[in-house]
């Protein structure tokens, strides 16, 4: 229906769509159903790695106990998106799909080098998630293709997830930040720049022995936050720096 029928947009729980509804800034009027193709919630082991349906609920991530065992730094991000009732009808593929820099499952996927599958009537195409977005809230998915799925490899270090917004539900970030602590870090930060960060040079300082002091120093090299209605540029330095030094601490609270 994408190639033959289109332009459409695909819709999921619609819980960000239905905001351009309200706000009047949904311009598209041919919608595409998603809701009941449940081939795309599956979220299983495949050949050693896991993966998730684009249609899995942040609520389904929650309660998966794959995904607790195997990210559980997206169940944590998950239960930290709006509330339970955006919770119930949001899904993964929508929150990416999306393209806001303040999704809060971006950073878990780009800290996890996932890899985003998406498939058109012809073919599928596997995305390193670090080369899906182009630029804000742009990505490099065809209008007739969708997500449906992602896949995570089996990762080794400690994960690590924070979220900081006005309030503990209904927030959007103002800093969100995932790391996975070890031998090789990882780092990613979202809500700093118009698309998610992976502080690649951060990450290489820390690996050949820098001091969290001199990471810190790095990491607000390789952002670029901008004052908003939610937060100030220099609030947004401040607290992403304070952040990775919390998220490396070996018991972080
Ligand atoms: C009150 C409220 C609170 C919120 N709080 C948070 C929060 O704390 N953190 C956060 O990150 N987000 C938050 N959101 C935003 C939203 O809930 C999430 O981004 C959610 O994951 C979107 O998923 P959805 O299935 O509802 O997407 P939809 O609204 O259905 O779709 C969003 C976009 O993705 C596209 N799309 C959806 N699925 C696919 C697919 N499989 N393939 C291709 N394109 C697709 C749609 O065409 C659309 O452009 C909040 C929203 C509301 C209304």
């Amino acid at each position: 229906m994408l190639r033959d029928e289109g332009p459409l947009v695909p819709m999921a729980g619609c819980t960000d769509l239905y905001v351009a509804l309200n706000f009047g800034t949904l311009t598209e009027t041919r919608f595409l159903d998603l809701w009941r193709l449940d081939a795309l919630r599956t979220i299983a082991i495949r050949e050693g790695a896991l993966s998730i349906g684009a249609l899995a609920t942040h609520t389904d991530l929650i309660r998966s106990p794959l995904v607790r065992r195997r990210l559980p730094m997206l169940a944590a991000a998950a239960s930290e998106i709006g509330g339970v009732q955006i919770q119930n009808r949001g899904t993964l593929g929508g929150n990416v799909a999306n393209a806001s820099p303040a999704g809060d499952t971006l950073p878990v996927l780009a800290a996890a080098d996932a890899t985003v599958v998406l498939r058109g009537a012809g073919a599928t195409r596997r995305v390193p998630f670090s080369s899906f977005y182009t630029g804000y809230r742009r990505t490099v998915r065809r209008p007739d293709e969708l997500i449906v799925s992602f896949e995570i490899a089996p990762i080794r270090g400690r994960q690590r997830f924070r979220k900081v917004g006005t309030r503990a539900a209904q927030a959007i970030s103002k800093v969100v930040m995932a790391v996975i602590a070890g031998e090789t870090p990882r780092i990613a930060v979202g809500s700093v720049a118009p698309t998610v960060v992976r502080a690649r040079r951060t990450e290489a300082a820390l690996a050949a022995g820098a001091s969290v002091a001199e990471a810190q120093r790095l990491l607000l090299d390789e952002i670029a936050p901008i004052d908003d209605i939610r937060s100030t540029a220099e609030y947004r330095r401040r607290v992403t720096a304070n952040l990775l030094a919390r998220l490396l601490a070996p018991r972080s609270a």
